[in-house]
């Protein structure tokens, strides 16, 4: 697929990451912020006093802070806490993934239809690349671990071509996942007083639109921007909510679309799909 671009021609209008290697850019980009790290908590309740709130931590530990941002993906516990009521949706399709040693022609995102599921590429480093291969399946299951790797390669028996060059390389069932597909939509405020939902606790599409974390991304961007024009927290919180509703709901519903369509087997009404909602990204955030 050729996306438009953001940058310009001649600039990639994607880029591939490790998830180990974002985690790793991130946690060392906020230490060199001064951010203080901590793992294995979580915030068990929140109570708001005015001019600040009080996070309540599994430890039983307090901090008094000028606002809490939760990031904790679609499945988010924190999100009922607030009596953000959404509850994550299946879309009727698995989603594979394999981390393969990137042939030279992959060179951008490519996706192959076969006769029921549809399966791509996507690099991810010089050296390494994703196979991803998408089940319908109308109630998810869990398969063994120590079985994914001959699955996969088993499920990928149909296609031909490029995706048969590389299924030969998907050996070791640790390098690969099988997830339940799950999108969430919640209706703005996204915000209880000073607690924020970000990210895919706020808005998670299905991985086809190969857009979750970049939105996510853009949700600390914006949220920076916001609580940077006022000092009213509430007031940059609602504005937050206003300025990403719309863009986080274009990627959600358009994904809703792509598995909708590949679950009828209209599948070659994708691409037109895909490139129409990348072309509406590309305007400015
Ligand atoms: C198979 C698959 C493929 C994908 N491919 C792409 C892609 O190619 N491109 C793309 O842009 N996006 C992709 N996505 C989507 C992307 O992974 C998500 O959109 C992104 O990770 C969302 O980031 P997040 O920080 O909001 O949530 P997450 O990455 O889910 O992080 C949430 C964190 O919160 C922690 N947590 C959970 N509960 C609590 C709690 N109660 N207290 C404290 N911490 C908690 C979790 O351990 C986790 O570390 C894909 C998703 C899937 C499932």
């Amino acid at each position: 697929m050729e996306l438009p671009s953001l940058l310009g021609p001649g600039r990639p209008a994607q880029a591939g990451i490790a998830r180990s290697e974002l985690t790793r850019v991130l946690r060392d980009s906020a230490a060199s912020h001064g951010a203080v790290l901590r793992t294995a908590l979580t915030v068990a309740q929140t109570v708001e006093n005015g001019t600040s709130v009080t996070a309540v931590l599994s430890d039983g530990t307090t901090r008094d802070v000028d606002l809490v941002v939760v990031a904790d993906g679609a499945g988010s516990k924190t999100r009922e806490l607030l009596g953000i009521d959404v509850t994550p949706a299946y879309t009727g399709q698995m989603v594979w993934r394999a981390v393969v040693p990137r042939p030279a022609w992959a060179d951008r995102l490519f996706t192959f239809f076969g006769p029921g599921d549809n399966a791509g590429l996507i690099p991810i480093s010089a050296a390494y690349a994703y196979c991803f291969l998408t089940e319908n399946l109308p109630t998810p299951d869990v398969l063994p671990d120590d079985e994914l790797a001959d699955r996969m390669r088993e499920r990928l028996g149909p296609f031909g071509g490029r995706v048969a060059e590389v299924r030969e390389s998907i050996r070791k069932p640790e390098d690969v996942v099988r997830r339940a597909v799950n999108t969430v939509l919640a209706e703005l405020p996204w915000n209880a007083g000073r607690v924020v939902l970000v990210g895919d606790a706020a808005h998670t599409p299905s991985p086809q639109l190969v857009s979750g974390a970049a939105l996510a991304v853009e949700d600390a961007v914006v949220l920076a921007e916001e609580l940077a024009r006022t000092p009213d927290v509430l007031e940059a919180l609602d504005a937050f909510g206003r300025r990403r509703h719309d863009r986080a709901a274009l990627v959600v519903e358009a994904s809703r679309r792509v598995a909708r369509l590949e679950q009828a087997g209209q599948q070659t009404e994708v691409p037109g799909l895909l490139g129409r909602t990348h072309g509406a990204l590309a305007a400015a955030i």
